[in-house]
């Protein structure tokens, strides 16, 4: 429940990555809890809507998940149009995966929000043992483009919420 004097900040956040790595799985695991061993791949549209609530402000996102064009590596302009914040996902068991995420990234560059609330997701940090990407390299990566970066598991839920709380509150200052 929005307070009196509490700002309500309708927030439109999209997901970007590739194939495989995981976004539908966070943002299944974030609104539902739920995860799935055998996620179909995203069909059509997919849209999702959560609520958080902190002292300074309630915040309703829109959740736009890639339904399938992630492949292309191209999305349509209005999937980024009016974003807020952009979540960028990798898988830390391929490096392939973070490869394409730096792509994402210079195309997020290239729609030219400054304001745009940006995270670099390492996800299925339960896969330690078969990690190709150091935390190293994502944090670097993250710094030199004004993201935040956070390593998380849709599988255990390691980190999911702690995620979308950060967005929250860097958009709750931003507003
Ligand atoms: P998307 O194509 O990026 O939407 O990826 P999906 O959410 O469909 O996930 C692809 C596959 O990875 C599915 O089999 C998921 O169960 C699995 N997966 C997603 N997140 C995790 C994770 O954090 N850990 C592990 N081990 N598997 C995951
Ligand atoms: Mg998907």
């Amino acid at each position: 429940m929005a307070r009196p004097g509490n700002k309500i900040i309708q927030a439109k956040l999209v997901l970007l990555g590739d194939m495989g790595t995981g976004k539908t799985s966070l943002v299944l695991r974030f609104v539902k809890g739920q995860f799935l061993d055998h996620q179909e791949p995203t069909i059509g549209a997919a849209f999702f809507t959560q609520i958080l609530s902190l002292t300074e402000a309630t915040v309703k996102f829109d959740i736009w998940d890639t339904a399938g064009q992630e492949r292309y590596h191209s999305l349509a302009p209005m999937y980024y149009r009016g974003a807020a914040a952009a979540v960028v996902v990798y898988d830390i068991s391929s490096k392939d995966t973070f490869t394409r995420a730096k792509k994402w990234v210079e195309e997020l560059q290239r729609q030219g929000n400054s304001k745009l609330v940006m995270a670099l997701v390492a996800n299925k940090s339960d896969l330690e043992p078969k990690r190709e990407v150091e935390t190293e390299e994502g944090e670097q990566f993250a710094q030199e483009n004004g993201m935040f970066y956070i390593e998380t598991s849709a599988k255990t839920a390691e980190n999911i919420n702690e995620l979308f709380y950060e967005i929250a509150k860097r958009l709750a200052k931003a507003f």
